[in-house]
């Protein structure tokens, strides 16, 4: 994976982790966010920056367009699992 050259220091004073957005509204955009981050953790951290700038509204179509293949492809690896 390419790496940043420069990882951003979060609230809690670890290095913070390069992560990927999958989420409909951002498909395939990266962000910082700490080790910590989530709900398992006692005291979780909040810290999030984004590594990616925005996506073109273009971008976004094409890779929405992609994940939905995947999905699908997906579905069906799993359903002839099933039979
Ligand atoms: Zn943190």
């Amino acid at each position: 994976m390419e790496m940043p050259e420069v990882i951003p220091v979060c609230h809690c004073g670890n290095p913070a982790k390069l992560n990927t957005s999958w989420s409909n509204d951002k498909p395939g955009r990266r962000f910082f966010g700490c080790k910590k981050f989530g709900s398992r953790f006692r005291k979780p951290c909040r810290f999030f920056s984004w590594f990616d700038p925005p996506l073109r509204p273009h971008s976004r179509i094409v890779l929405l367009g992609l994940l939905k293949k995947v999905r699908t492809l997906d579905d069906a690896r799993k359903k002839e699992r099933r039979t």
